[in-house]
């Protein structure tokens, strides 16, 4: 899967911060294209098909893993996600830059490939500002917010896996931070 294009991966767990922050990356640097992952959770509030995610069925996700349409997938939160291996093969081939939002169990798969992705963890400034977080998002029930903590102790202890470990405080300096991640390792390439 040779191209032109630089592959990024972006971790980090719920309520670090991370959807704001991408938001604001994605904004600042044109050539870098966005991987809309593949989920069998249902939709929040105020999230749009095609836009946050295909929203798809688990029947429709178990297919596409025998058929190997996915380049990496994973369940979190007792939910399938998956990235389609066809639209990161395209994006990069045609030299776009691409970012995909992955859990640490995809990025792994993603840093075994041959695709020598730069990877990126962001961290919450502390597992009480995370809580705190999650509860005042309001998108989520109490366990669904129990289970997202636990999970989110697992991920913070694997942080060392990735090249760059950003801690999301102050949102200003996270964004300038991460933004400087993607200019040095853009113009890299
Ligand atoms: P959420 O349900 O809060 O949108 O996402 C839950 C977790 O799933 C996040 O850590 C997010 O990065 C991860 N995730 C989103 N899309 C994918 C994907 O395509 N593959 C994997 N492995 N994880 C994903």
């Amino acid at each position: 899967m040779a191209g032109t294009g630089k592959l990024f991966v972006i971790s980090a767990p719920s309520g670090a911060g991370k959807t704001t922050l991408v938001r604001k990356v994605l904004k600042r640097f044109n050539s870098l294209s966005y991987s809309v992952s593949h989920t069998t959770r249902s939709p929040r509030k105020n999230e749009q098909d095609s836009v946050d995610y295909f929203f798809i069925t688990v029947k429709e996700f178990e297919q596409k893993i025998l058929l190997d349409h996915w380049l990496e997938w994973a369940k979190v939160h007792e939910n399938y996600y998956g990235t389609s291996r066809q639209f990161v093969k395209n994006c990069l081939e045609k030299g776009r830059n691409l970012l995909l939002d992955i859990d640490v169990q995809g990025a792994k798969k993603v840093m075994a490939s041959e695709l020598e992705p730069v990877t990126i963890f962001i961290l919450p400034p502390s597992f009480e500002v995370l809580s705190q977080r999650l509860e005042n998002r309001g998108t989520d029930s109490k366990e669904v917010i129990a289970r997202r903590l636990g999970n989110a102790k697992a991920e913070m202890a694997r942080k060392d896996l990735y090249k760059y470990v950003i801690v999301n405080d102050d949102l200003d300096k996270a964004t300038k931070e991460l933004c400087l991640i993607f200019k040095k390792e853009i113009e890299m390439a």
